[in-house]
């Protein structure tokens, strides 16, 4: 019952990119909470597996884990170094000619990293900021040159041979470790790799890793179940009438768990009873669902929304969303069981 997370198939998701990288270190993207999962137990659980890089969005997500991890791991923030952020045992990756003079500033001698903006506009060095300040920066001793890649999903998009080209432009002859991959980047092969790789998603158990082990098996209690006659609606709105004497379970879960009402936007979502499909009926409310378990011999103590056969992708694509958003959006009221 409630939100079981595997943590040996998370380590065993890290084993199988690393091996995909080759010759590059595996780091563990552990943003947003390790993508909604415990960045508390995943983080030590995959230091313990072999890996010493650690990638956060927020300086703040890396003071959270910066104790539950030995001195040699080093944690890298995206966000690079804001004003008034403590970055105490933390490497920002620095991402604009500000924030380089400002950590530079206040930080003489500490850690970075480097971000550079290799064609997706959104953090990182512009090319001709990098080449002004290249010297300079290098002269520093950065632990890592990287860039982000925007359409890693899409192997045959143009832009990754781009942006390839374009983070070798920046980066030939500096000498310094540099990233390139994440999960997508990994799986688009060893041109992409460089010296480390920054799988997230995979680990969970996300696309586009298609070899992943699921993570998560989300089941939510039943709280009742009653008789509906034909006729009669279930839910707000009525949205769903009964058209035969139906069997309806209520369930403790809803919106504000992280299942969007858009899940039940066109009448397919199912959820599980072993294996056997049990439709959604009606519309998701904050603290409620409704499955129409007509069909079931008997019905269990809880109906599963996420598990091996209908993982976080497959619910997604309910609602027109990806596997990341319903991993990130997995509410705090589960009772959480790690493995
Ligand atoms: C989120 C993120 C990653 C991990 O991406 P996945 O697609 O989840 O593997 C790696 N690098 C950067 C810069 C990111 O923002």
């Amino acid at each position: 019952m409630g939100l079981v997370i595997d943590i040996p198939a998370i380590v065993a998701n890290w084993k199988a990119l690393a091996a995909k990288a080759q010759g590059a270190r595996a780091a563990a993207v552990v943003k947003a909470d390790a993508y909604g999962l415990g960045a508390a137990r995943v983080a030590p659980a995959l230091y313990e597996a072999g890996a010493r890089d650690f990638f956060v969005a927020l300086a703040a997500e890396g003071r959270e884990i910066r104790p539950l991890l030995p001195e040699d791991a080093r944690i890298f923030v995206l966000s690079g170094h804001m004003a008034g952020e403590d970055l105490a045992g933390l490497v920002p990756l620095l991402n604009s000619p500000e924030q380089f003079f400002r950590d530079r500033a206040l930080r003489p001698g500490g850690a970075f990293g480097i971000q550079l903006d290799s064609g997706m506009n959104r953090l990182g060095f512009e090319p001709g900021e990098w080449a002004a300040i290249r010297a300079e920066a290098l002269a520093a001793g950065p632990q890592l040159i990287m860039s982000h890649l925007a359409c890693a999903d899409e192997p045959e998009h143009p832009a990754n041979a781009q942006q390839l080209a374009a983070f070798r432009a920046m980066t030939e002859g500096c000498g310094v470790p540099r990233s390139l991959a994440a999960t997508g980047g990994i799986l688009l092969g060893p041109d992409y790799h460089f010296d480390l790789v920054r799988p997230g998603v995979g680990l969970y158990g996300g696309e586009p890793f298609a070899g992943a082990q699921p993570v998560v098996t989300l089941a939510l209690p039943v709280i009742q179940t009653r008789e509906v006659k034909p006729g009669e609606g279930v839910g707000y709105g009525y949205s769903w009438t009964a058209t035969r004497p139906s069997r309806i379970a209520t369930l403790a879960a809803g919106y504000a768990d992280g299942l969007a009402r858009a899940l039940a936007r066109d009448g397919k979502l199912v959820l599980w009873a072993g294996d056997h499909a049990v439709p959604v009926v009606g519309r998701i409310s904050m603290d409620l669902i409704t499955a129409d378990v007509t069909g079931l011999a008997f019905v269990p103590d809880a109906l599963e929304i996420l598990n091996a056969r209908q993982g976080v992708d497959a619910v997604a694509a309910f609602s027109g969303t990806i596997g990341y958003e319903i991993l990130t959006s997995l509410g705090r009221r589960y009772a959480r069981t790690y493995r």
